[in-house]
Parts: C-alpha cells; structure tokens; sequence
C-alpha cells in the first residue's frame, strides 16, 4: 500500500490522479491533499479520500475549510508554501504528486526532492525555472522523478531503462497546435479567453490550455525535456500533430523510430507512473485504432507561434531566462484571462520582458524565487503601463 501526497488536488490533474486511487484502494491511500481557492471542493474530497493532512493557502481559507468541514473527518490542517514543503518531507508520504500550476510548485517538489520522495512530476513549471537545482537534489537525496506530463511520459515508455542516452539521436516532442492552428495570425488578435480554453483534443486546466493555445506549453516542455532526459537544445524537435495520438516519438542513430500512442487522457500517463513499474487499468477509454482515419505531422510555423521561439532562446540562453520567461508568461497569461491586454500580446510581452531583464546567475531556490518575484513585478508594471 502506497502513501500518496496530491498537491493541486483540485486541479485536472488532481481529479485525474484521483479517480485512478479511487479505483485501486487496495494499493494507494491518499495521505494528503492540498487546495488554493476551492475550499469547498477540497472538503468533498477529504470526505471521499480522509485524508491525514489537507493544504490551504491561508489562515483565512483554514477557517473556511473549517466552517464548511460537516463530513465527520478531521484532517491535521496545514497552511502556506510552509505546509505543502513540510508534507512533501513527511515521513507518512510515499509519492508526491506535484500538480500544482506555475512556479507556486517548486519550493514544496523541491522539498519533495530534497527527502528523497517518489515524484510524480506535472507542474512543468519547476523544471522550467530551476531545471538544474532541481535535478541535483533529486540525484543527491536519490529521489526518483517520473514524468506525468504526456509527451514526457510517452518519452519515458520510449526510451531503454538502463543507458537511456546511449544510441539516442533526438526526440520529437510532439504538440496538437492547440485551438488556432487553422486561424489566420491577423485573426489571433481577436481571440477571447473562452476560445482559448477551448482545446480541440485535452481538457485541462485555464493556464496550461492558454498556453497550449500559444504553443508556450510546448517551449516549457522542451525545457522541460531538455532537464528531465539531459539532452541538447538540438536533440530535440517538435512537430505539429493535430490528431493528439502520438505523444512523441524517440529516434536512434540507426533510423528507428519509437512512439507511445493512446488517447488523450492524462489518466494513462498518470497510471503509469503511480504504478512504475507495473501497469494498471482505469477508467479512460480504450483506444480504437481501427477509428483513426489519419495521422497527420507538420512543422511549427513559428510566426504563428513566437512563444515556442522564444522558448528555445530562453533555453539556449540559461536559467535565468528560463525564469524570465515563465514568470513574464504566467503574468501575461493572467492578464489575458482577465481581460487587461490581447492574445497576441503574450508573445509580446514575453519578448519585451525578455530583452528588458538581465538575469543575474541563480544558484539556490531561494535566488530563484526571488528573481520569479522581481520578474513578476516587472511584468505587471509593464502591463500596467
Ligand atoms: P488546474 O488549474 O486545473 O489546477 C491547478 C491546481 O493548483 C489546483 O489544485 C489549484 O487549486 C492549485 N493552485 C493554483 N494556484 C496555486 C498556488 N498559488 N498555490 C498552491 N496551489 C495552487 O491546472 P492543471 O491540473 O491543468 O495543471 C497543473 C499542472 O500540471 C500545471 O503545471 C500544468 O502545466 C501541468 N500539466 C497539466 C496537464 C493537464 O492535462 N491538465 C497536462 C500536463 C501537465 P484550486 O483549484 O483550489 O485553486
Ligand atoms: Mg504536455
């Protein structure tokens, strides 16, 4: 029986991860839970899950928790980045499920890291804006990192156990385009949050589907790649792939070509990695092969999508512009949900932000989240301006 810790509980990756604990209680026992604005959703699940310790984000959102508490299950409550980090360490946590969206993740899945925890990692995020620091803790506390991002899971399945890099040539991430793929770029510029959130293929949560929607979730995850299989900017490529069946491919010097197929339900990665390494069934629909009519492949126009290149600058350029670019688009991605500036002005501001901020060396979490921080600012003064 497995201990498991799910941070961003109410999140897509949340309901996902638990629906497949619920359907094998005699393998996985939730141990914590944890919530940000959806307090009333985090008491249901502590009443379905019981789980020991739940997470909110404040005192206040503690008494809330409290106030709506009718289920007859008394959870240890625990508050702030202090609470996540410290039940990400506890000695009762066997898997730690990192769900939650944006760089509010890392400092609980680097504590996760640094006590030597079986990671399930989704909140990209972290790799994105502290790739190295990250992976050195995972190594020198001996945790093990499993990817529950799809592509990276697909990668995961692909390559060979033992000497993963020998032989390798590149991997092809691949990415559906999102919602605009068939839009003209003048026609970009009129798009609203609704359609944004709209992907033609997943379901998931307002953030991730923006940003599918500016293909920044793909420069992410080739960071992303990049610092959970160590590969060079030019092992890694990506290709448009409309359909979503494919969840990217693993090719080696001899011309062989491997791929992970299935549908687009995060559930299937997700089992993977919580039972690693067996295999177990759950609720997702089975995949039809026989129902596929095509399977289609093209390049990215990066006019179309300037996030992913300015993704690949970034990751060429180093850490710190990493974090300029995730802490920028996370601001820019909030101000289009809410109305204050364009879609089209994503990119724009990333690239503004991007020229405007030098980073300094960051060589400890703590630096990085300070510097998350100053970016942040920036970004909103920007915006404001
Ligand atoms: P959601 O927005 O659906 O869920 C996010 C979760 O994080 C929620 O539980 C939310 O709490 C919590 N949260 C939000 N802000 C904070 C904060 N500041 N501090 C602590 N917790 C917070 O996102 P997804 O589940 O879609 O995505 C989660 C992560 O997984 C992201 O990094 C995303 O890129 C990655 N991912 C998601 C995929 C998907 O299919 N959804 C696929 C691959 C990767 P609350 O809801 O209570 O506010
Ligand atoms: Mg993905």
């Amino acid at each position: 029986m497995k201990s498991v810790v799910v941070f961003g509980a109410t999140g897509s990756i949340g309901d996902s991860t638990l629906d497949i604990i619920a359907s094998h209680p005699d393998r996985y026992k939730v141990y914590a839970l944890s919530a940000f604005s959806r307090v009333e959703k985090l008491v249901g699940l502590t009443a379905k899950f019981l789980p020991a310790v739940v997470i909110v984000p404040t005192q206040e959102a503690k008494e809330e928790f409290i106030r709506l508490n009718n289920t007859g299950v008394f959870p240890e409550i625990r508050v702030g980045q202090d609470g996540l980090c410290k039940t990400a360490q506890d000695e009762q946590a066997d898997i730690v499920v990192c769900a939650i969206v944006g760089a509010a993740g890392l400092a609980s899945a680097y504590a996760a890291a640094k006590a030597g925890k079986t990671i399930l990692l989704a909140n990209k995020e972290v790799l994105v804006t502290a790739g190295e620091l990250f992976m050195n803790a995972v190594r020198a506390h001996g945790a093990t990192l499993l990817p529950l991002d799809s592509e990276h899971n697909a990668i995961f399945q692909c390559l060979p156990s033992q000497n993963p890099k020998q032989h390798l040539e590149k991997i092809i991430v691949t990415a559906s385009g999102g919602p605009f793929r068939q839009f003209s770029v003048d026609a970009l510029e009129h798009v609203t949050p609704e359609q944004a959130c709209k992907h033609p293929n997943w379901s998931m949560g307002r953030k991730i589907s923006v940003d599918s929607a500016t293909m920044l979730n793909k420069g992410l995850e080739v960071i992303e790649a990049k610092w959970l299989f160590d590969l060079s900017p030019e092992q890694i490529e990506v290709v448009i792939h409309p359909q979503s069946i494919i969840h990217s491919m693993v090719q080696f010097i001899d011309g062989s070509l491997l791929a992970q197929l299935g549908h687009h339900d995060m559930r299937i990665p997700i089992s993977y990695s919580l039972a690693y390494p067996e295999r177990i069934t759950h609720n997702a629909a089975k995949f039809d092969l026989s129902a596929l009519s095509q399977l289609d492949f093209m390049p990215p126009d990066l006019t179309r999508y300037p996030c992913l290149r300015l993704a690949f600058e970034a990751m060429k350029e180093g850490i710190g512009a990493c974090t300029v670019l995730n802490a920028s688009n996370e601001i820019a991605v909030q101000g289009f949900l809410d109305g204050q500036i364009k879609f089209t002005q994503i990119a724009q501001t990333i690239e503004s932000m991007l020229s405007k901020i030098q980073a300094p060396t960051l060589s400890s979490i703590d630096e990085v989240l300070v510097f998350d921080q100053e970016v942040r600012a920036k970004t909103q003064d920007y915006l404001a301006s």
